[in-house]
């Protein structure tokens, strides 16, 4: 199901890990409401900008595939509100500074956006989230300083 111009649901909550694993990573309605959520404040308009695919490496994850993942106990991917993104067309590094970019001139309202690991120049993937009442444009950087 289409859900913005270049995003739709299944690409959402579509996990490999889930598949090799067995496990049904189906979203509930609610959960479903905030990816369309997610697709239509956050990804889209990051797409818009970036004017070039976006890869959503994960979005939504039930309890069981989070685990699965290693992911934090308090995930908003656990809600279908959040979501890791790559790119090949740049680096992920010039998409994440678009997306620093566009929050700083206001055009969109995060949660979170996270530089997750890699290095100080190329992060592995970017997550970023919709805002929350403890979460607004919080940015984070969690690759490991090289000695
Ligand atoms: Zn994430």
């Amino acid at each position: 199901m289409k859900l913005t111009e270049n995003f739709t649901l299944e690409e959402l909550y579509a996990s490999a890990t889930a598949a090799r694993k067995g496990i049904d990573n189906t979203p509930s309605m609610v959960v479903q409401q905030n990816l369309r959520m997610l697709a239509e404040k956050i990804l889209q308009p990051i797409r818009d900008e970036y004017r070039h695919p976006i890869t959503v490496t994960s979005g939504y994850r039930c309890a069981t595939l989070n685990k699965a993942v290693n992911g934090a106990k308090n995930s908003q991917h656990l809600t279908g509100c959040a979501a890791d993104i790559k790119c090949t067309y740049t680096s992920k590094a010039y998409l994440f500074r678009l997306i620093l970019r566009m929050i700083r001139e206001g055009k969109i309202v995060v949660g979170q956006l996270i530089w997750e690991y890699g290095t100080a120049d190329e992060p592995n993937w970017i997550h970023v989230s919709l805002p929350t009442a403890g979460k607004k444009n919080q940015v984070l950087y969690l690759y490991k300083v090289q000695k």
